[in-house]
């Protein structure tokens, strides 16, 4: 059998969608220390202290952020001028994506599709029923589009439910005739990280700012790169390692090992 890439096989949850993850870290932590659905408007580290939109103030005596870091650099009272330009040099994409139920089983036996052709709005589609049959309800499917935004492309007042199931007709995946249950679209912005020619010399300028600082930045959009779930999750945990003084796992390198075992091996397993 012929393996594609690093996720030609992946894991995923029976039930419950991919947010198990989080709700299982969360199991592990003290309900009364964590506070969800609130927004941080201001951060004071010659304070050491998190401002919340709801006027809350938490004083820290260690600070590991997954903000996005242009949005860090932005709520930090004293970043400097140098840090801030810094900032606004990093570059990123948001995607819309375009969430539909289908009253239809089985629509497709694929994961996700790749469309490259510039008569597609989105870019990949997924299937969430095939990853786990609880995704769906009986006797339907759900898609999962993915449509890039940025200013090198401007989708304002694009009807992004209907351009996508005219696409997935025109790509064969829906029929005229097929019913939409359900549909609905959300922005992730930031999405992905833009490898810019500077992104290298802008990030180590803010994360040496903050390191001296003392606010240790973590995630995707903490350290700014193309990481994936378990490359976020990685990094987080080894803020809370260096902070206990316990030893760091270098996660890349460990999942490069495991694709060097994997393309060793012969064709046939
Ligand atoms: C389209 C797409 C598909 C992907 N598919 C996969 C996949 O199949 N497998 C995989 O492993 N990874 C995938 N990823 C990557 C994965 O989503 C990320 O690696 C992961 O979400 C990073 O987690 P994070 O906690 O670092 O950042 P995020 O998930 O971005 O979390 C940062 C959080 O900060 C919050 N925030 C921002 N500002 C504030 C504020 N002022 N106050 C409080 N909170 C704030 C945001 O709301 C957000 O929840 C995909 C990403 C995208 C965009």
């Amino acid at each position: 059998m012929t393996r594609w890439g690093p996720n030609s096989s992946f894991w995923y949850p029976k039930e419950g969608g991919i947010e198990v993850l989080p709700k299982g870290l969360m199991a592990a932590l003290d309900p009364d220390r964590v506070q969800l659905d609130t927004e941080v408007n201001a951060i004071d580290p010659t304070r050491q202290s998190v401002t919340t939109t709801t006027g809350e103030v938490f004083e820290y005596d260690d600070l590991i952020s997954s903000l996005p870091l242009p949005v860090l650099v932005r709520l930090a009272a004293n970043a400097p001028e140098h840090v801030r330009a810094a900032a606004s040099r990093l570059r990123w994409n948001t995607v819309y994506t375009v969430m539909l139920g289908i009253r239809r089983e089985a629509i497709s036996d694929h994961h996700w599709d790749y469309f490259h052709e510039d008569q597609f709005t989105f870019h990949r589609i997924s299937y969430p029923m095939n990853f786990s049959s609880t995704l769906a309800p009986p006797g339907c499917s759900s898609i999962l589009a993915e449509i890039s935004h940025s200013s090198y492309r401007d989708l304002t007042g694009r009807d992004l439910v209907a351009e996508t199931i005219s696409g997935l007709k025109l790509a064969g995946v829906l029929r005229d005739d097929d019913e939409i249950v359900f549909a609905k679209v959300a922005p992730i912005a930031p999405a992905y990280v833009i490898y810019t020619l500077d992104h290298e010399s802008a990030v180590s300028t803010i994360v040496e700012w903050l390191t001296e600082q003392g606010i240790r930045t973590v995630g995707r959009f903490g350290e700014w790169e193309y990481f994936n779930m378990d490359q976020a999750i990685g990094s987080g945990r080894d803020a809370v390692r260096a902070i206990e003084g316990e030893p760091i796992i270098d996660l890349v390198a460990a999942e490069a090992d495991e694709l060097t075992v994997m393309s060793a091996r012969p064709a046939s397993h």
